[in-house]
């Protein structure tokens, strides 16, 4: 067991929330961000390219509703989940009188041609982001809501894509009590938050400014740590926390001259990590990068150059997050 853990290499995980419009309707008003969704349509081509150049394993966790073919199916799956929320407007069914007919009509709010050129690039996991967005800890929902939801992922997916088993909760809205329905949907892991009270799940409507403005700062200057993980310390049961360690922030331009720190403490995480053998987590949404195209590119290009450079000299791999719980899953048989 001891020899099998110290010939171990640590790695990159990388995951990405897809949700077009489904992530972002109820926080900006209409039209205010659809710069940002169009712009995923060059984006994401342009992400996988780089994953393929640079061999990179990463998971899309997707929202359902993106699988949708037409409004009409959108329609049928939303009236199974039942979800009243207190502010109506976290539904996404409030939304349908916005939907286009397919995707032709309307890329805002359909993906499946993206889903389809994620499936064609080696080495990427789809995973779920719920169907709806579901908000796990939003006043108003309840288990049996969330329960649907997680039906309707399973119905809409199936045969299209290999059984999903990472689940990232929208907002990062981690509710514990759902680890039981999650794990008897097939899901084995999840994404928790960074370990520190500045990123503690809560419900979106007690989100302060000032918790933003921190968690902006942590980005650009180390607050926070580096929160790498090791394998030994995800539970198997119920439900595995392979834990984030940062958000990749897109580029900013009245920060420009700043976006060197940003990059500089990544960097220093993903080293840290390759010489101590444990995992850095980075994720982010397809969306930041629909704005600021090339600069994004261009920053995500330097991240995974340095990766290159890790794996070379340290053996520092890339991992989708479903293979890190498969490395955590063959350590514990190990142990027994
Ligand atoms: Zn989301």
């Amino acid at each position: 067991m001891v020899q099998a853990i110290n010939n171990r290499h640590g790695g990159l995980v990388i995951s990405l929330d897809f949700e077009l419009n489904w992530g972002v309707h109820d926080t900006n008003s209409y039209g205010q961000y659809h710069q940002n969704i169009y712009g995923v349509r060059q984006a994401l081509p342009r992400i996988l390219a780089l994953f393929e150049k640079y061999k990179i394993h990463a998971t899309w966790a997707t929202v359902g509703l993106l699988f949708a073919e037409s409004k009409a199916e959108m329609a049928h799956y939303l009236r199974c989940i039942p979800v009243k929320y207190e502010k109506m407007q976290y539904a996404a069914y409030s939304q349908l009188v916005k939907v286009g007919e397919n995707e032709q009509t309307d890329l805002l709010h359909f993906g499946q041609s993206l889903i389809k050129k994620i499936k064609q690039t080696p080495y990427q996991e789809i995973g779920s982001h719920t169907f709806s967005h579901f908000y796990c800890l939003e006043n108003g929902q309840t288990e049996s809501d969330f329960c649907a939801d997680l039906h309707a992922t399973k119905m809409i997916t199936e045969g299209y894509v290999p059984p999903m088993k990472s689940l990232v909760f929208p907002r990062n809205q981690v509710n514990t009590q759902y680890f039981k329905a999650c794990q008897e949907a097939g899901f084995v892991c999840y994404r928790g938050n960074e370990r520190h009270s500045l990123y503690a799940p809560q419900p979106f409507t007690k989100k302060s400014r000032l918790l933003g403005v921190m968690k902006w700062l942590d980005s650009y200057v180390n607050l926070t740590g580096q929160h790498l993980l090791m394998l030994e310390e995800i539970q198997q049961e119920p439900f595995m926390n392979i834990r984030a360690s940062a958000f990749l922030r897109p580029y900013c331009r009245p920060l420009h001259f700043f976006e060197g720190f940003k990059i500089k403490r990544i960097k220093e995480s993903m080293e840290t990590a390759a010489k101590t053998n444990t995992f850095y987590h980075l994720w982010w949404h397809p969306h930041n990068f629909g704005k600021h195209i090339e600069r994004n590119l261009a920053m995500l290009e330097e991240l995974l150059h340095h990766y290159q450079h890790l794996h070379k000299r340290y053996g520092f791999q890339s991992y989708t997050m479903y293979e890190v719980a498969t490395l955590c899953q063959r350590l514990h048989q190990q142990q027994k």
